[in-house]
């Protein structure tokens, strides 16, 4: 018999009738004799229908209030859970954050889990219960509530997979698993019956929703075997694996990633010396700013621009940080825009295969789209584009990089 934790996300706990279903699905695990930790997420729309309430109180609402308000939507969701186990004769005890005691850091909105306590957790489970935990949500030091970011259910399932030495971290949501793109957009995507760990990493960091970043970076660092499946459709889903060995020949590309939720800024003629690139990032990133893609123009006459992109939602924060940076500096200008993408190529075989970014920078011009900014690592070429060329650049490369033909499962 087995440890599990399964994490349920929003549109899988949506209703009140998909809260029953899954917990009809629970019960049943349990009468197999499986050991049952169970996270979820606040119903779906609940956590951007809370953030907006707060934005029209306070234009930029204050983040240890901001946690407080948004953690409620889990707590909504792992009571109406346990009430329908109970209802259907499964013992189970929900909990939120605070009370596990996942142990954060203090940057609320983003904060890190730094420990868990599993004794609450294990003493429920030797007592026959399913324990609920509340997803996205923790507790600092001093006893403020804290959240994971957005995503952040994926990462507490996670984590306390880690933590309870779990033998399988299960995450259920509302497709069937990771596929090469994401199958709302390119309908022919596949879906994958495995990808390594740096895949994914780089794909929940390039924007595919369907695993948060720090999830996929726990379950790397802790070799916590993670599966994505659908909550409410048979299959085995995708499993997350430390190297894709049964898979003799990889695709040299194993998926496509986009991300929306991006904004680029430009500080125009600033001088081109020593520590510009820390004058101008520095107070960024002091205002808890993360910036993503970075780009310096070659100077003329000693003089420089300089861009770089930031999720949209700190896009006036950094706005307003840059504006004064360029009055120090003396700069011509500023200029930014919401009305970008970023599309990126991953795969592993990329180190052992030339000429992959070229393919895709021809099969982008090809499309008359023009590339803004370009970014590489050894497994990814990621390019900033104008937004609305987005869904034609995804198709695009997708077909290019022949992910049809990729290993599938159906
Ligand atoms: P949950 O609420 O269950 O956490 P999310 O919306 O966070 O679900 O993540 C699942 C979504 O991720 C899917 O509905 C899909 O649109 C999106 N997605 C993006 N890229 C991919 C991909 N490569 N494979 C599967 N889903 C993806
Ligand atoms: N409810 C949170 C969000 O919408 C956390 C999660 O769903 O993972 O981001
Ligand atoms: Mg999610």
């Amino acid at each position: 018999m087995g440890l599990y934790v399964q994490k349920y996300g929003g549109t899988s706990v949506g209703s009140l009738e998909r809260i029953q279903s899954i917990a009809h699905k629970i019960t049943q695990y349990r009468q197999q004799g499986h050991d049952i930790v169970v996270v979820v997420s606040a119903m779906s729309g609940e956590t951007n229908r809370l953030m907006q309430m707060a934005t029209t109180i306070q234009k930029y609402p204050d983040p240890r209030e901001m946690d407080v308000l948004v953690a409620t939507g889990e707590q909504v969701t792992i009571a109406l859970l346990s009430m329908a186990l109970k209802e259907q004769g499964c013992e189970a005890r929900s909990y939120t954050g605070s009370q596990v005691k996942i142990l954060t850091n203090s940057v609320h909105t983003k904060a890190r889990i730094k420990h868990i306590d599993v004794n609450l957790i294990q003493t429920d489970l030797s007592a026959g219960r399913v324990v609920i935990v509340a997803g996205f949500q923790g507790v600092d030091e001093t006893g403020n509530i804290t959240t994971l970011g957005r995503g952040g259910s994926d990462t507490t399932g996670v984590a306390l997979a880690a933590a309870l030495k779990a033998d399988e971290c299960q995450i259920y949501t509302d497709v069937n698993g990771v596929y090469t793109t994401d199958p709302r957009v390119v309908e022919s995507a596949r879906l994958l019956q495995t990808i390594t760990f740096e895949e994914m990493l780089e794909m929940a960091s390039l924007g595919s929703k369907v695993l948060q970043i720090r999830a996929v970076e726990f379950a790397g660092k802790y070799k916590v075997p993670l599966r994505v499946s659908h909550s409410f459709e048979e299959g085995l889903g995708t499993l997350i694996t430390i190297e894709n060995q049964e898979i003799m020949e990889q695709p040299v590309i194993s998926s496509i990633a986009f991300n929306r939720d991006e904004a680029k800024l430009t500080i125009i003629g600033v001088p081109d010396i020593p520590g510009i690139a820390s004058k101008i990032l520095s107070p960024i990133s002091d205002a808890n700013i993360e910036v993503d893609m970075i780009l310096q123009n070659i100077s003329a006459e000693g003089m420089t621009d300089f861009t770089f992109t930031v999720h949209r939602n700190d896009f006036e924060h950094a706005k307003n940080i840059l504006q004064q940076i360029a009055r120090q500096l003396n700069a011509t200008d500023i200029q930014g825009s919401k009305n970008i993408a970023k599309v990126s190529i991953i795969g592993v075989g990329m180190r052992s295969h030339a000429g992959i970014a070229s393919t895709m920078f021809t099969a982008l011009a090809d499309e008359s789209i023009n590339i803004q900014m370009i970014s590489t690592s050894e497994i990814k070429v990621s390019v900033v584009i104008a937004e609305k060329y987005l869904e034609l650049a995804v198709r695009t490369l997708h077909s290019v990089f022949n992910l049809d033909q990729c290993q599938s499962v159906e």
